[in-house]
């Protein structure tokens, strides 16, 4: 291309030709990799088994999934794994938004490592993907951890009721456990129900609490307070530390007005700070204290077998309510019945009595 500049006139200057537009793909880039084979049930296990992070991650979104072929390969791959799970400490951690649950895991994890341990953090949140809010167990909050490549991190499944998300955490341990992880953590937020979720598939439940204005015992919900094996106070750091004792020995007093837990193990109280990695072998030594305790007793055993009962009713439960909801019969019966309730023409108990009646008999005319 002639450029004026490049005119004899101009002497000294001279206007290299441009370089040319580059094109848009990049022609050093290495083609596509090919879609990755779907791996059949026994790959899944034998990749697991194996320790295989990536095939431990890809099972997870198996049993993630909604679709019918995969949750039938994930209940496949789950029955085949289960020979080979349970051999963890399964620990519970909730605390408000804010209390420090991703700065303490960050640090408890790296504890619980260096003691030669894998940790897998799961979660539970089920307003995650409602409200757009904290996708519990996400890497990108637990920093230091997520780099350690005996830790796995997986976020919350975010899709569907409580009981789903749960039912799936529940299931993700036992992936976890049969590629070797021993020590499980499952993060839930402090605010509701998914406590009660946690605590029925955990071995000891830790509550992080934090010092507040002198009325911590009023945000907190009683139940939690009573499922709790632990509870322990963060940020005793700097100016925090005296306030923090305090809100520990009303927590204790707090305690003592509770019944004895079924355990008959006494809930410790601690303080410590996550930020500044203080106090966290107290706060280990009362969870190896606890796992002591409740192997010698037989109430660890105990524990476990109560919890697989309570999931096999809980997945009786769901998978019935599903197919009940699901009938289209039924819910359109149940919109003419409700209009019928409102309207003062029929009692609750007869219109809900009808619609039952109504898909017993569809059942055994299936
Ligand atoms: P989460 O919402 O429960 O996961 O809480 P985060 O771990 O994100 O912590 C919330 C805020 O508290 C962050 O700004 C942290 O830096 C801070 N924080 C967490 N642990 C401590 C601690 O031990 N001491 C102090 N001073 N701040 C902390």
């Amino acid at each position: 291309m002639h450029h004026p500049e490049n005119d004899n006139q101009y002497k000294g200057l001279q206007v290299n030709s441009g370089v040319g537009s580059q094109p848009i793909v990049n022609p050093y880039r290495r083609a596509h990799r090919a879609r990755r084979r779907e791996l059949s049930a026994a790959e899944f296990v034998e990749g697991i088994l194996k320790g295989d992070v990536s095939v431990l991650g890809r099972a997870v979104t198996l049993v993630e999934s909604t679709t019918e072929k995969d949750q039938a390969l994930a209940q496949e791959v789950i029955e085949k794994c289960l020979p080979y799970s349970g051999n963890s400490r399964r620990i519970g951690i909730t605390g408000v938004p804010g209390a420090g649950k991703s700065t303490s895991i960050d640090v408890f994890g790296l504890h619980v490592l260096r003691q030669g341990h894998k940790l897998a953090v799961l979660a539970i949140d089920p307003s995650s993907e409602r409200t757009k809010g904290s996708i519990l167990g996400d890497k990108t909050r637990m920093e230091k951890l997520s780099q350690q490549k005996d830790a796995f991190i997986r976020p919350s499944p975010s899709a569907g009721s409580l009981g789903g998300v749960a039912r799936k955490t529940r299931e993700t341990i036992v992936l976890c456990e049969a590629a070797g992880y021993d020590t499980i953590f499952v993060e839930t937020v402090g605010v509701g129900q998914s406590e009660t979720a946690v605590h029925s598939m955990v071995d000891f439940f830790l509550l992080i609490q934090l010092a507040g204005t002198g009325d911590e015992l009023q945000g907190i919900k009683r139940g939690i307070m009573e499922m709790a094996d632990g509870i322990v106070i963060n940020k005793a750091d700097g100016d925090n530390v005296e306030r923090a004792k305090l809100a520990a020995a009303q927590f204790r007093n707090a305690l003592f007005l509770f019944p004895p837990s079924p355990s008959k193990w006494k809930p410790e109280v601690l303080t410590y700070s996550g930020y500044f990695e203080l106090g966290i072998d107290l706060v280990w030594d009362m969870i190896d204290r606890y796992f002591d305790y409740v192997k010698k007793t037989g109430y660890f055993e105990r524990k476990r077998n109560e919890q697989a009962k309570y999931w096999m009713m809980e997945t009786i439960n769901e998978q019935l309510r599903n197919h009940f909801y699901h009938t289209p019969e039924v819910r359109a019966l149940l919109e003419q019945k409700e209009l019928r309730v409102l309207n003062n023409e029929q009692s609750s108990f007869t219109a809900a009595k009808d619609v039952l009646d109504f898909y017993f008999r569809s059942l055994r005319s299936e």
